[in-house]
């Protein structure tokens, strides 16, 4: 039994008429977590984890109809029984469980399996049938503890203020930055950010999370703030006059695809960290394994190797296709 198809409009559960993560406006759409390729725009009503719905409205507007429900908590659309479990990938991240007539599926949404401190720790959810992420699927990604990718931040910190330099860190503004800024709270007196980490960083600690303070770079931030400072910034921001003020500085990208060291090169970085937010080849397996699933749909990222991967290890494995992105420093060779 299909519980969930893939559609135009994104996966469908023709039974609960409801979408996960549609990219075409629907009527009910269940979000896995808040990234704008997951959580898009012009959807009738939202559901998704408490924790993400004051960032689906920081993104999508304060004027959503939106409805969040607890981890495990469990609600249902004609019958179908739906209920979010820890991703483990952002805070709110969710995998989707549906349930229909004794037939299980689960949608992961983006997923790692090593605890960040922030997002509930990903928890594997026994189904028959597991659609996967495979942002990441293969071998050559494998991620060293976080602990020792936090000491070499630190250190490289450290180097430059010996130095006299700023440190300019790149890291995604939902999900990495308030993991770095967690991570080296302890380490570093003051953080300086871009505008794009600083509003969600508003609303984050409004809602309680144990981040540090964190100053806003606006136009009137003297120049003498930047000697020597830690600062956050957007991927976006690379390449921009806005990067000039902080001069002199060193430039550290924070993404799994730092692993691959051209990567780092053609981007002009000092420093590399290969710090991601998606599980590598090893936690792809060991997630798919642990959900005991019969049936694999592998999708955004290296979802034919890994498929085919599978299939090869006994689990009926497909690749599909869908509108999702990697909301890490996008690998493409123009960049
Ligand atoms: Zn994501
Ligand atoms: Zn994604």
């Amino acid at each position: 039994m299909n519980v969930l198809q893939f559609t135009d409009n994104g996966i469908y559960c023709p039974a609960g008429d409801f979408y996960i993560d549609p990219w075409k406006p629907v009527k009910r759409a269940v979000i896995t977590h808040a990234h704008s390729d997951h959580a898009r725009w012009g959807n009738q009503y939202y559901l998704c984890e408490n924790a993400s719905v004051p960032l689906l409205r920081l993104r999508l507007g304060n004027d959503i109809q939106v409805q969040g429900i607890a981890y495990g908590e469990t609600i249902f659309f004609n019958g179908v029984k739906v209920s979010l479990h820890p991703a483990g990938h952002i805070i709110g991240s969710a995998q989707i469980r549906v349930e229909q007539d004794g037939e299980v599926w689960v949608a992961s949404g983006d997923y790692k399996l090593e605890n960040d401190g922030l997002s509930a720790p990903f928890e594997p959810v026994r189904c028959h049938t597991f659609i996967t992420e495979s942002t990441f699927g293969l071998p050559i990604y494998r991620w060293p503890k976080q602990q020792q990718i936090f000491d070499g931040i630190t250190q490289w910190i450290y180097e430059n203020q010996q130095a006299g330099k700023a440190s300019v860190l790149l890291a995604y503004s939902l999900g990495k930055a308030q993991r770095l800024l967690y991570h080296l709270k302890d380490k570093v007196d003051h953080f300086l950010a871009h505008g794009a980490i600083a509003i969600p960083h508003e609303v984050l600690l409004q809602e309680g999370w144990p981040l540090p303070p964190v100053e806003r770079i606006t136009p009137d931030t003297p120049k003498t703030a930047f000697k020597n400072a830690v600062i956050i910034a957007p991927p976006s921001a690379e390449d921009n006059v806005w990067m000039r003020r902080f001069q002199p500085y060193s430039l550290g990208i924070c993404s799994g695809w730092m692993q691959v060291r051209g990567n780092m090169r053609r981007r002009n970085a000092d420093a590399g960290f290969v710090l991601s937010d998606h599980a590598d080849w090893a936690g792809l397996l060991e997630a798919v394994t642990a959900t005991g699933a019969e049936q694999v749909y592998a999708t955004h990222g290296f979802s034919s190797v890994f498929a085919r991967y599978l299939t090869e290890k006994g689990i009926a494995a497909k690749e599909v296709t869908t509108s999702y992105g990697d909301e890490e420093i996008i690998n493409n060779p123009e960049s």
